[in-house]
């Protein structure tokens, strides 16, 4: 039956419920997920031509299949398609990535005395997550700020639980050592529900509760406690007083502002806490024929569906189709009535106008970026006389000691940019002897017995015997490439007089190529230096990663030998459990417990065993 026709029956036998649609093309893989409250008249728009979508068409010049998944309602319907959207990551739908990492500032309140850290990915585990901040060093700045006035443990749990004495932190002044007791629970509590709100930006009602506080110890006589919050109070009042105006009044707003040239989109969203401007958030930008308003949604459902803080209004700049859904979904997931609005004048307009602003700089940088990589690759294949634009690029390097733990890695850029989806690891399987070459052959050989998704070319890190072993596979193979070396070399710089200043040493990359004897340096095309430079360092981390990871298995192995009551078959029941040593080693004690045969004494043991 011709395609058409086999789609049409599809959109017959669609049920008129709500639930989630998923479009696949000739190889079966998804390209498309979406949602809908009748899926037969959503599937048939894309028939009737009412979907009016700019993609619309080369959809449906792909889709192959459809399949549905009906659910009760409309707002179950918008949950599962963003599970299916993370799991499949179609072609046809907009996926959001963070454009840089992103920190957070965490405590879990569960813990009786928490502890506020650092960290960069968060997780949904409960605990509270303030940000994001867009650099390491703004968030090290927070937390050394918030450590001055608010002085939680930052200890980790264990030397929490095993300290004999308080640490330097307490010596400092940086925290008030719950550890021995120095400090009760109920006044921790206080100090923790005080960083939280000052980590949320409610900073006028907190000085408010600290002053009263002050007043309290006052009149109790306990002077010293007084003076701990007086300064407590200054320290917050001088920070207050550095940030900017009030925006929309004294209750937490996200706006969501889009930029859109070209078929690209740029997002930015920004954070008003309790009427203060504190932050921004970007993504990389998209590139899809789509309409604003499927950008939005896709944002919206995306960006909290991950656990980012739910603000009490969001602004966005366009009415969207599933505006009621999304609302309703939010509220539920705050548990507090969540606002959409789409804002014509005032304060809130011009933060919208604000955030829009922001995008399309951050778009235009980025279309910079992206044409100096662009001018980049051709230059690129001008130099080396490449036979094809070296678009796609897979870049191969070994890692071993002596040869054991010997991997290979597989990296590949696109456009200029790490695929990282594509990379692959390799652990060398018939090499027993510290032989790079060998082991390259071997990865190599691997690789191009499939030669799915060529590479326009390949880089080898080494000289002209690694270059010698992917010319012989690919020969071997059959499979015409353009392959090039790229080695790190120590040149002597002689002065003027002959003599070798050591001091003038430098290295500098050279590339060696089929067709030619000897080296050749691109110092005078740095632009395309870089970019073989950033593939080959790449792979060189990449295998290294593997390789460490091996070791550290191996060496976690003999630590786990060494704890006594550990026996061979707690060990195996261990391992079972967890699935790898580095997952034992990142259990909790509570997570260790729960595996058979393990009581909470040899929980606690092996957990101190591995953390040492
Ligand atoms: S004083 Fe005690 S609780 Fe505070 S950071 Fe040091 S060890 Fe942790």
């Amino acid at each position: 039956m011709e395609n058409n026709s086999i789609l049409k029956e599809k959109m017959t036998s669609a049920p008129r419920s709500p639930g989630v649609y998923i479009m696949r093309d000739g190889e079966k893989k998804v390209i498309y997920v979406g949602k809908a409250n009748d899926l037969k008249s959503r599937i048939g728009s894309y028939f009737t031509g009412k979907d009016t979508r700019p993609m619309a068409p080369f959809l449906m010049a792909r889709v192959k299949n459809i399949e549905f998944l009906t659910t009760a309602t409309e707002k179950e319907a918008l949950i599962l398609e963003n599970n299916l959207i993370k799991q499949h990551r179609p072609r046809y739908n907009v996926i959001l990535r963070d454009d840089k990492t992103y920190y957070h500032l965490t405590l879990d309140p569960a813990e009786i005395f928490p502890r506020l850290q650092l960290i960069r990915k968060r997780l949904n585990n409960g605990a509270l997550y303030f940000g994001p901040y867009p650099s390491g060093q703004a968030a090290k700045e927070t937390l050394r700020f918030v450590q001055q006035v608010f002085p939680l443990r930052s200890c980790r749990n264990l030397d929490f639980k095993l300290r004999s004495r308080p640490c330097l932190e307490y010596q400092m002044a940086r925290c008030l050592a719950p550890c021995k007791g120095l400090i009760d629970e109920a006044s921790y509590r206080k100090l923790v529900e005080n960083t939280v709100s000052f980590l949320q930006g409610r900073r006028r009602s907190l000085i408010a509760e600290i002053k009263s506080q002050m007043g309290e110890a006052a009149q109790n006589l306990n002077y010293e406690e007084a003076a701990r919050l007086r300064d407590r109070i200054g320290a917050l009042e001088h920070v207050l007083e550095k940030q900017n105006v009030d925006w929309a009044g004294q209750h937490d707003l996200d706006i969501l502002g889009v930029y859109g040239y070209d078929d690209v989109y740029q997002v930015c969203i920004l954070f008003v806490r309790a009427g203060k401007l504190l932050g921004s958030k970007s993504f990389v930008p998209v590139k899809i024929k789509t309409e604003l308003s499927e950008i939005v949604s896709s944002c919206l459902t995306q960006y909290y569906y991950s656990g980012a803080q739910i603000p009490d209004e969001i602004i966005i700049p366009c009415s969207l189709p599933d505006q009621t859904v999304i609302a309703e979904w939010l509220t539920d997931k705050k548990e507090k009535k969540v606002v959409l609005n789409i804002p014509a004048r005032g304060s809130k307009n011009a933060l919208l106008e604000m955030a829009v602003a922001n995008a399309r700089s951050l778009l235009e940088s980025w279309q910079m970026k992206e044409n100096q990589k662009k001018d980049a690759i051709k230059i690129l294949q001008e130099k080396l006389s490449l036979a094809k634009l070296p678009r796609r690029i897979e870049c191969y390097d070994i890692s071993n000691i002596s040869g054991r733990y010997a991997v290979g890695s597989m990296v590949v850029f696109q456009d200029g940019e790490p695929d990282k989806s594509s990379y692959r690891r390799f652990r060398i399987k018939t090499v027993q002897e510290a032989d790079d070459y060998a082991m390259m052959h071997e990865v190599l050989s691997r690789r191009f017995a499939h030669s799915e998704n060529l590479p326009d070319l390949v880089v080898v890190d080494g000289g002209k015997g690694q270059l010698n072993v992917a010319l012989s596979v690919l020969k071997d193979l059959n499979i015409k490439l353009d392959v090039i070396g790229l080695a790190k070399e120590e040149r002597e710089i002689i002065s003027g007089k002959g003599v070798i200043r050591k001091k003038d040493r430098k290295s500098e990359d050279r590339v060696y190529l089929q067709q030619r004897k000897d080296a050749i340096y691109l110092s005078a095309a740095p632009q395309a230096l870089r970019i073989i430079q950033q593939v080959r360092d790449e792979a060189h981390r990449f295998a290294l990663s593997y390789h460490h990871q091996l070791k550290k298995n191996d060496d976690l192995q003999s630590i786990l030998d060494c704890i006594p009551d550990i026996g061979e078959v707690r060990k195996k029941v261990l391992l079972k459990h967890f699935g790898s040593v580095i997952q034992v080693k990142n259990a909790t004690i509570e997570e260790l417990q729960k595996v058979p045969g393990i009581g909470k004494e040899l929980a606690e043991k092996i957990y101190a065993g591995l953390q040492l």
